[in-house]
This record gives C-alpha cells, structure tokens and sequence, in this order.
C-alpha cells in the first residue's frame, strides 16, 4: 500500500523487508519518504564547515562546527571531563505536552561537544573535524590516520595528500577524488593502484599516463593512445602542467574524451547481493551509497562496518542494529532516531550528542549514564514503565517513530552533508524548512589581499610572499590564504596554486561525483534495465556491470 511523505508529498512504498526491520526494532512505519529521511540525516553532520570560537566553560578559543548556536558549546577535552554534570540538566516529564518540544527545550540547555575529534590522537592538526590519528593535517574533515594531509575530506591512512575527497591509502596525490592506493596522482577519478598520473577515470594499475579512462596496466598512454617513453615525455612536457593554464586545458579535454568513454553504471566491488553506489566488500545492502563492509543494510550512507541497519548515515565503525540514525557511531548497538552519538552506545531512543550510554530515552549530552530520561536518572524498572508511557504518550502526539523534527537541527543546510549531496539554494533550502548560514569569512590579517588571477601561472613563478597575503577566489571571491606546507607541497609536486577558494574546491571536486539519486536508464550496449547514478538526460555513455567488465578486461 503507498504511504505519501508527510513533507513532500511524494508516495513511497515501504517494502516487506522493510516491515520486517520496523516490526523486528519495535517501531512503526515511518511518515516519511526515503528521500526525505535520508536529507533529513545528513542534515545532521557539519564536518567542514568550521568556526572558530570559544568554549563556553573555559574561554578557550578553538575550532568548532558551531557558531552562534542556542545551546552551550565546550571545548572537547572539557566536554568530556568532571567539570559539569550532565545530570544537572535532568527533568520531569510533563504529560500535559507534546515530547518533542520537551526535548527540544533540553537540547538546547546542554553543553554540546564543541569538536568532533578523538581526544588524544591528534599532533599539530587543530584545524580538523571528525577526525582521529592526525599528524601535520590542515582543514580535513571525516578523517582517520592521515599525516601531512591538507583541505580534504574523507581522507584515511593517507601521507600528503592535498585536496582530495574519499581516498584511501595513498600518499603525494592532488584534487584526486575516490582513489585508493595511488601515488602522485592529480585529477584522478575513481581509480586503484596508479601512479604518476594526470586526469585518469577508472584506471587500474597506471603508471605515466595522463587523461586515459578505463585502462587496466598501461604505462605512458595519452587520452587511451600508447606513446613510446620518449613521445609521453615530449607530450607531457608541452603541457605545461605546472602552469594553471596547462592544467585547465587538460582538464577541459580529458572532461570531453571521457564524454566518448563507456561510465561503469555505478561503482561496487567485492558485493553480494547489493544496490547502491561506491558500495564496496558487503553483503545484503540496498539504496547505500558511500559504504564499505556492510551487512544486511538499507538508505546508508557513509558508514562503514555496520550491520542490520535502516536510515543510517554516518559513520558505522562496528555498529548494529541502527535505525533512523545519522552521525552516531563506534561501537553502537540497538539505537533508534539518534544524532551525534559516539562511541560505546547502546540501546538509545531519541538521543542526541551521548556517550558510553546504555538504555536512555530522550537525552542529551550524557557521559556513561543509564536509564535516564530528560537527562533524569530512574531505577531500571522505573526507565523500564516510564519508557512504556513516553512511548504511548509520544504516539498520541505523533511522534513516536519519528526523527527528531528539523528544527532541532543547530546547523544550515549549507554547512551539512545535505548540501553535499542534494545541493540547494537558499531560497530552496529555507522554503523546505531548514536553516541556512551564509559563509561569513574573517577578514584577513594579511600585507595584502590580491585577485588570485594576478598571480604568475607558473608554480616556478610564485613568490615566497605568497604566505604573507591573501588571494581571492576567481569564482566567489572570498579570501584565502597559501599556508608554507603547502607551498612547498605545491613546489615539490610542480603544481599551480589554486585558484579558487577552499570551500569552492570542494564544492567543485562533489560536483565530479555522480548524483546520490538512483535513476531507472537502459545499457547503452545492450539495452537492459540498469539503476544508474546516471539520469537518463545525462551525456555519458553507461554500460551495464557486464558490458563494461567485457570493455575494459
Ligand atoms: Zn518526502
Ligand atoms: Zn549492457
């Protein structure tokens, strides 16, 4: 039977697996689409849009994803100390109103952990967010194990790696998106094991090569065509890739000899029985994008090693049974309609911004407690009778298997993952009901500040002065600085320096990355039925699994 999305109207079905899932975590069907939900998650997590402030405890300044927020902000090591009570906050239910609005009045009390980092693992890497086991990192975001990493996100077990988003295990790469084990890369797509490569999409094992697509263990190819050692080298040279010019029109090209390229329908590998996109090594995992290791798990993005979840989106890290989460993770067991709990969490409804709990409902900011409600303890049996009667007052209402209404959420859409993935403008985002917070940049304590277009193409060219002034972005015009590491990342690697502002290079590197909608479009060799990232009005010629494999092996 359909159901119609409460907020868009849309009608969706709820599937029999579905059902299964909903009956088997205790709750009722959900009032909302899949999309909704899924934007409504994402919502959730800011990971790189970052301010700087100070702890509301302490006065210390620090770098924080909240700015002018409702609710206390402490800085984490504070946060997760002695030197306030949680339980302070607690109160009484009132039966005589709405829960929501309850727990929206708590949510806005308690101090909230003004910096998603792991405490203790972080060396000269402040500027950072969810993050853990940096060394010498600068502006990363949803990032592990990185050294020398600078202005990335989804980052991990990487050693100088500059501008790039979703890589893993590489080392001296540049404006590389979802690449794995690639070494001295720049402007590569989707590709494993390559090395000293330029403008590669889906290669495999590439050594020397610049603008090729699909190739599997070639070495010195230009735009798929095999030069001899000595033509490569003469090619490339007259390139000019370390001037900006050089580098725009390789781009520009490679951009239209993709176009005549086949495009894999979706990225999986190591899957059994999945759907989704940049889903790798799991089993039984539908509609998931951005996953890896998963096991029978539906509407998931980003999370890895994660079991028996629904609605879930960021970040996994031995988590199960998950329900209607979004930024909860490390060790999460049983939890439903949760935000931002981290690490050793279980069995928690309506939590947000906890910690090392065990059965809570309705909580926030709590470290190591159990059965609490309102951040109010109660005896097991009390929780146990008290949760009962939330649960019918809550249905009464008709909150009960609900998340938590957008207005909780303390970030714009703009600073989330919900523009990341389903960018919108102002207008758009307001209209929908969600905040907005426009880009406010300190003005820069600098010599000068410059229009970046006058700087010298060449990276040959640019003067150590660099580092003492501000250049704004060709594109929106915000000031940025050149910081020496990377400068001298640049010089190293023979490299332009950037033109465009931080958060425009990255808006631009998502920009590369297929939609997270899943459109209905036929192979363009055979003609069969794919559900492809690709929309059907896209220019890109898209092959089923079996017709690329058969093209590329
Ligand atoms: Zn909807
Ligand atoms: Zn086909």
């Amino acid at each position: 039977m359909p159901h119609t999305c409460t907020d868009c109207s849309a009608r969706y079905e709820i599937p029999e697996d579905e059902q299964v899932f909903h009956a088997d975590m205790g709750v009722p069907p959900p009032k909302q689409c899949p999309h909704c939900r899924f934007v409504r998650r994402l919502n959730e997590r800011n990971a790189r849009n970052l301010y700087r402030r100070k702890c509301d405890l302490t006065g210390k300044e620090f770098i924080s994803p909240y700015s002018d927020v409702p609710f206390p902000v402490y800085h984490p090591d504070v946060w997760f100390s002695d030197d306030w009570d949680d339980l302070k906050y607690g109160r009484d239910i009132d039966w005589n109103r709405p829960f929501f609005d309850q727990l929206l009045e708590l949510f806005h009390c308690v101090p909230h952990q003004g910096q998603f980092i792991c405490p203790g693992t972080l060396e000269n890497s402040e500027y950072v967010n969810c993050a853990g086991y940096l060394k010498d990192c600068y502006l990363v975001a949803e990032t592990d194990y990185n050294e020398k990493c600078l202005y990335g996100n989804r980052v991990f077990h990487n050693i100088s790696v500059v501008d790039c988003s979703n890589i893993y295990e590489s080392e001296l790469c540049y404006e590389c998106i979802d690449c794995t084990k690639c070494h001295s890369c720049r402007y590569c797509i989707d590709c494993l094991n390559c090395s000293d490569c330029f403008a590669m999409r889906n290669c495999i094992g590439c050594h020397d090569c610049i603008g090729c697509m699909n190739l599997r263990q070639k070495q010195y190819m230009l735009f798929n065509e095999q030069l001899s050692k000595e033509e490569y080298a003469k090619r490339k040279k007259e390139m000019a890739l370390h001037t900006t010019g050089g580098v725009e029109s390789l781009r520009g090209k490679a951009k239209e000899f993709f176009l005549t390229q086949p495009h894999r329908f979706v990225q999986m590998e190591q899957v059994q029985n999945c759907s989704g996109d940049h889903l790798f090594n799991s089993k039984n995992a539908h509609d998931c994008v951005d996953c890896t290791d998963l096991e029978d798990c539906k509407y998931c993005a980003r999370v890895f090693n994660a079991k028996s979840a629904l609605d879930y989106t960021s970040w996994g890290d031995k988590s199960e049974r998950m329900y209607q989460c979004g930024a909860c993770g490390d060790n999460a067991y049983n939890l439903k309609f949760c935000t931002t709990c981290a690490t050793n969490n279980s069995d928690l409804e309506y939590c947000g911004h906890c910690t090392g709990c065990k059965n809570c409902f309705g909580c926030a900011g709590m470290r190591k407690k159990q059965h609490c409600i309102l951040n109010k303890q109660y005896s097991k049996k009390e929780y146990e009778n008290t949760r009962k009667k939330l649960i019918k007052h809550m249905e009464k209402h008709g909150e009960w298997g609900e998340y938590f209404p957008k207005q909780f959420c303390p970030f714009g859409y703009n600073e989330t993952l919900a523009a990341e993935y389903f960018p919108l403008t102002k207008k758009e985002a307001l209209a929908q009901g969600y905040r907005w917070r426009d880009p406010v940049d300190e003005k820069p304590k600098v010599e000068k500040v410059i229009p970046v277009k006058k700087l010298p193409q060449s990276i040959e060219d640019i003067p150590d002065d660099i580092l003492h002034w501000a250049v704004t972005c060709e594109e929106t015009d915000r000031p940025f600085r050149i910081i020496k590491q990377e400068l001298d990342f640049y010089r190293q690697m023979q490299i332009p320096v950037p033109h465009f502002h931080p958060d425009e290079r990255h808006r631009r590197r998502m920009e590369l990355r297929p939609s997270r909608v899943f459109y209905d479009r036929t192979c363009d060799k055979c003609g069969k039925e794919i559900q492809t990232t690709y929309g059907p009005q896209r220019p890109e010629i898209v092959y089923c699994e079996e017709c690329y494999l058969s093209e590329v092996y």
